[in-house]
């Protein structure tokens, strides 16, 4: 394992030095993710609910953890104590699962509505047209416990980068012009998480300022 050497090549990589990196350590051990935390890394990202409420206990409590993947409505409940941002957001009834759960535990919690950009199948996320419906609903303005930041997307999984850069263009370009309407409660949205390990400087040049990495950083990751 070299993940400090990983990490500081990584860096190095970099097309934009203030982009956040947000270290994706789901299947891996925590004893890599401390590897990674002294190496000075703070985010990190996972996919899985009980992965991620066994991991967090056992960790430095400076840690923010994001949640990344396909969120369970009924699993909200076990991360809105302590999650940092919640990337997939795609419904307006998970949105309203975590302003309830987020008030239970006397917090706003920030999210990022997930936009489907690739060109692939793909059940999670919303399209562009459903994202402007749900910013004029006003039930939508009516959350209080959640404060929604910006966008994620994934890109196609193909190596044509042609491809994967008009994608992550149309999303930079769609949160530009949601951000000229008169959004609900003065909101702004600043972050666009765009990136993995394949495709994380394109995304970069194209504006994102979070990527998610893994197996840059910790390996391949060996599914069971
Ligand atoms: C696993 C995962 C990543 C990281 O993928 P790598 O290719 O290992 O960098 C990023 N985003 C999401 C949503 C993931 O599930």
């Amino acid at each position: 394992m070299h993940i400090k050497e990983n990490l500081s090549e990584l860096k190095k990589q970099f097309k934009k030095q203030d982009c956040l990196l947000i270290a994706v350590s789901k299947t891996k051990p925590v004893s890599d993710i401390q590897e990674a935390y002294d190496a000075g890394i703070r985010h990190f990202g996972e996919n899985k609910v009980q992965e991620l409420t066994e991991k967090q206990p056992q960790l430095p409590d400076d840690i923010r953890w994001h949640m990344i993947g396909h969120l369970q409505r009924n699993k909200v409940k076990y991360i809105a104590p302590f999650i940092h941002l919640i990337h997939g957001v795609d419904s307006f009834k998970l949105l309203k699962e975590i302003n309830k759960q987020a008030q239970k535990a006397d917090r706003v919690i920030a999210c990022l509505l997930q936009v489907h950009i690739a060109k692939e199948e793909s059940k999670f996320g919303f399209s562009e047209e459903e994202i402007m419906d749900l910013i004029k609903l006003p039930e939508f303005a009516a959350l209080e416990h959640v404060r929604v930041i910006g966008l994620m997307g994934m890109a196609t999984n193909t190596d044509k980068e042609a491809v994967i850069r008009a994608e992550f263009a149309a999303l930079k370009k769609f949160m530009n012009h949601l951000n000229t309407l008169d959004l609900p409660g003065g909101m702004a949205l600043k972050e666009l998480s765009m990136g993995m390990s394949g495709d994380y400087q394109i995304a970069q040049e194209e504006g994102s300022t979070m990527v998610r990495i893994g197996s840059a950083i910790f390996g391949q990751r060996n599914y069971l």
